[in-house]
């Protein structure tokens, strides 16, 4: 008879890149964990954590601290901190925190298991940084999963002046692609919908593959497994965002009309000071480029105030690129001094009041935006992808559209899972409202491509 399986519970921080992760990490475990959402009775308690801004690693920290008791309560538990804080501090995590079993870095995750094993005798620190792409774990999906994140990529080369990534992630490498696609046609036949590859910079995916390809020719061959409906990926480097791939939107079916471009700043002295190899006529560019393409394309980017150096009118050039590229959403950080980067070296730091001032004032100008976008869509009817029961309300679904923006409608919930078409009928400053047009089956809009609505049946 066969050992029941021990429990895991693994709390996750920070990016998509961080949730595939913690998804690898329950699949290398299968053989002797099953996850529990309920950390008072798991055996072992990982910590994926995130060291983009201070922020995020001072929550980190104070999870930790929190954990002492629960340590206490259950010795036998293993503690265990991996991905990027761990990768970064190594040792000095596991010597700041004495009930911490294990430290494991962003690149370990395949050999988690035997690093468990050693950790029930003695406390283990593995943040070896590798070459190369790891080796592929068969994944497992479950049987009513639609999405899923499929990594592509890992490691970054292009060390923009503000991010910790290339330290604590490593060089960039690709995954060979015959393993990506045998991977999404894995989930297609179990039932999967919408697939969306990962990557820092997945533009400049294929270097250094013993095949080389592009990434457009990577998602021309995802392009044709037949029942792959929705594809996304993030995130996109402008630097490298080519006349290939803008030429893809509009062009292959399962491609969503939505990319995340995130320019970082609009003055030309702070992007140059950031490391991103463009400026603010190249990204403009290259945002005509696409809306030319297609007009109906939505655009959501990360933007960074506060960073060493920026005067008032630097940032009135980053409200006005805000406003030309008209993006539907937008991701805004206030700058945070990262160990080992450029930046955190640089004169003329910030104050913490300022930042918090132009914050402010740039999310008050996306809310604008996003508004004026979501108004837009009333009255059409689009597929949406039924994700489960909106937040607000057990009655009522919520899911996406092709182009990203949220939607939460009334319909029962054999829904979920499915793409179905909806009106949109409100617009709200963070979602839409929408009546699911339930028969006869119409046809959903998507965003016109050169002006010719296509018709596809939902
Ligand atoms: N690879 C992506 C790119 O180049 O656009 C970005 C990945 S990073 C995990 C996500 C976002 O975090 C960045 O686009 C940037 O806006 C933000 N970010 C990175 N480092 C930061 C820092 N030190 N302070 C504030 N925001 C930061
Ligand atoms: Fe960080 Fe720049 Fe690499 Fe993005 S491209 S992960 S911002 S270094």
């Amino acid at each position: 008879m066969s050992r029941p399986k021990k429990k895991v519970y693994i709390k996750t921080f920070g990016c998509q890149m961080n949730v595939a992760d913690s998804e690898q990490m329950a699949q290398v475990l299968t053989q002797d964990y099953v996850l529990t959402d309920r950390p008072e009775e798991a055996d072992l308690y990982l910590i994926n954590t995130c060291a983009i801004r201070k922020k995020s690693e001072e929550k980190v920290r104070s999870l930790l601290g929190s954990l002492k008791a629960l340590k206490q309560q259950r010795p036998q538990m293993l503690l265990g901190v991996g991905g990027c804080v761990a990768q970064q501090e190594g040792e000095r995590l596991l010597a700041a925190a004495p009930h911490l079993d294990l430290v494991f870095g962003t690149q370990g995750l395949h050999r988690l298991p035997e690093l468990l094993r050693r950790a029930t005798a003695k406390r283990q620190v593995d943040v070896a940084l590798e070459e190369g792409f790891p080796p592929a774990q068969p994944r497992r999906w479950h049987p009513a999963a639609t999405q899923t994140l499929v990594t592509i990529m890992r490691g970054c080369n292009n060390f923009c002046s503000f991010c910790v990534v290339p330290y604590v992630r490593g060089r960039e490498y690709s995954r060979e692609a015959q393993e990506i696609v045998a991977e999404v046609q894995d989930f297609v036949a179990a039932g999967g919908i919408e697939v969306t590859l990962l990557g820092q910079n997945v533009n400049s995916y294929g270097r250094g593959l013993a095949e080389p390809l592009t990434f457009p020719q990577l998602l021309r061959k995802l392009g044709d497994i037949p029942g792959l409906a929705r594809l996304r990926f993030a995130t996109s480097h402008p630097k490298d965002l080519s006349g290939e791939l803008i030429a893809l939107y509009g062009d292959l079916a399962p491609l969503c009309e939505h990319l995340h471009l995130p320019v970082q700043s609009g003055s030309d002295r702070l992007l140059a000071a950031m490391n991103r190899g463009y400026n603010r006529e190249q990204y403009l560019q290259k945002v005509e480029a696409l809306r030319r393409r297609l007009p109906g394309i939505s655009l959501s980017t990360d933007i960074i105030v506060g960073f060493p150096g920026e005067t008032e009118a630097d940032f009135q050039e980053t409200l006005s690129l805000m406003q030309e590229a008209a993006f539907q959403q937008a991701f805004c950080f206030k700058y945070s001094p990262r160990p080992q980067t450029r930046a955190a070296s640089l004169p003329d730091q910030v104050t913490e009041g300022v930042k918090a001032e132009r914050l402010a004032r740039l999310l008050s100008l996306q809310d604008q935006l996003t508004l004026a976008a979501h108004q837009r869509l009333v009255g059409e009817v689009r597929e949406v992808l039924v994700e489960g029961a909106s937040k607000r309300s057990a009655q009522e679904l919520t899911g996406r559209l092709r182009t990203s923006q949220v939607v939460n409608f009334s319909g029962p919930p054999e829904l979920v899972g499915q793409l179905v078409p909806v009106e949109i009928t409100e617009a709200h400053p963070h979602s839409l409202k929408g009546r699911w047009v339930a028969e006869p089956s119409p046809f959903c809009r998507r965003p016109e491509a050169h002006g010719s609505p296509r018709r596809l049946s939902c």
